[in-house]
């Protein structure tokens, strides 16, 4: 990712922040606990002298090994985490508290970065904040067959409304069971209101808990993102590398922008260049199939159509099923 040094030490500020965080959380659950448990502080005490003699011992030869220490140590330990059950405590309670254990509030697990400092940066360049509140709603839990008829029959599959839906949402759940594992795709189609953006929410909300990186763009974002890049080299925002390398990209509402020559080139880089990476992508459309391909041109499409599980909604608009539900409550 292309950050400037300013959003870099923001980031790392507030790595600071959680790490001060952490240890005020940690010293108030230590003052707490020695309040009500003085024996405690008299374990840790003892834990200490016993090491500094120990060490001494050693350095001057008057003892071989470690083991009894190490005994003293477990045993002490052993009282202590007594201690704390008896008083309702769970075991970590005097343990620092990681906002990320992973990285341990670092940013970093040895010289790599952390999934949670790719995130922010993600968050940071561009605005990805505003998803966090739409996927809390949005989840595989809420998410219901009774809004697709199980007596409409769809002529070209042959299967009801609610088969293919329940088909969707299979394969969503699959995609997200299998990432990281194998290397898949998706092309959500179908008409306005069906239950594309809702799929693709969902699986953003699953990995993102999972600590993966995704990156998520309507359509008309993505654009402007690529275009902002390509006219303006100095700009401040994310180069299209991080587009192009996300562990998960998902564009949605493809074709509700201007479609032009820029659009339909940079389309196809993204999703050549991502395949080529083997990087997941996800794609929601309204377009038929034809429309897209015309849209977008063959090349596009057939890599869509040889590489992308093809996955069809048909429905009502559940959005406006939801409205019409809610004027009759
Ligand atoms: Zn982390």
């Amino acid at each position: 990712m292309t950050l400037q040094n300013y959003q870099f030490d923001s980031i790392m500020r507030e790595y600071s922040r959680r790490q001060a965080r952490g240890l005020r959380i940690q010293q108030e659950h230590r003052q707490e606990i020695l309040s009500r448990f003085p024996r405690i502080g008299q374990i840790d005490q003892e834990i200490a002298s016993k090491s500094t003699s120990c060490l001494r011992d050693l350095l001057q030869g008057k003892r071989k090994g470690t083991d009894t220490l190490r005994e003293d140590i477990s045993r002490l330990s052993q009282e202590k985490k007594e201690l704390l059950a008896q008083g309702g405590y769970p075991a970590d309670y005097l343990e620092p508290a990681y906002t990320c254990p992973y990285c341990q509030d670092t940013g970093f697990i040895g010289s790599s970065k952390c999934s949670c400092f790719q995130k922010a940066e993600i968050t940071l360049l561009y605005s990805q904040s505003h998803i966090n509140a739409i996927l809390d709603r949005d989840t595989f839990e809420a998410f219901s067959l009774d809004y697709y008829s199980d007596t409409v029959i769809h002529e070209a599959t042959g299967q009801s409304e609610r088969q293919m839906a329940r088909r969707a949402y299979d394969a969503a759940r699959n995609f997200v069971n299998s990432f990281g594992r194998s290397f898949n795709n998706l092309f959500l189609y179908g008409d306005t209101g069906v239950g594309k953006t809702f799929l693709s929410h969902c699986i953003a909300h699953e990995l993102l808990s999972q600590a993966h990186c995704v990156l998520y763009f309507s359509s008309h974002d993505l654009f402007e993102q690529l275009a902002g890049y390509a006219f303006a080299r100095e700009q401040t925002g994310g180069a299209p590398e991080d587009i192009l390398d996300a562990e998960l990209l998902i564009i949605d509402d493809l074709g509700t922008e201007l479609t032009n020559s820029f659009v339909t080139s940079q389309l196809f880089l993204c999703v050549n260049e991502r395949l080529n990476r083997s990087k997941p992508t996800i794609i929601s459309t309204n377009l038929s199939l034809k429309d897209f391909s015309s849209a977008y041109s063959e090349r596009t499409f057939s890599r869509i159509a040889g590489n992308y599980q093809m996955i069809k909604l048909v429905g009502k608009d559940i959005r406006l099923q939801k409205r019409f539900a809610g004027n009759h409550a």
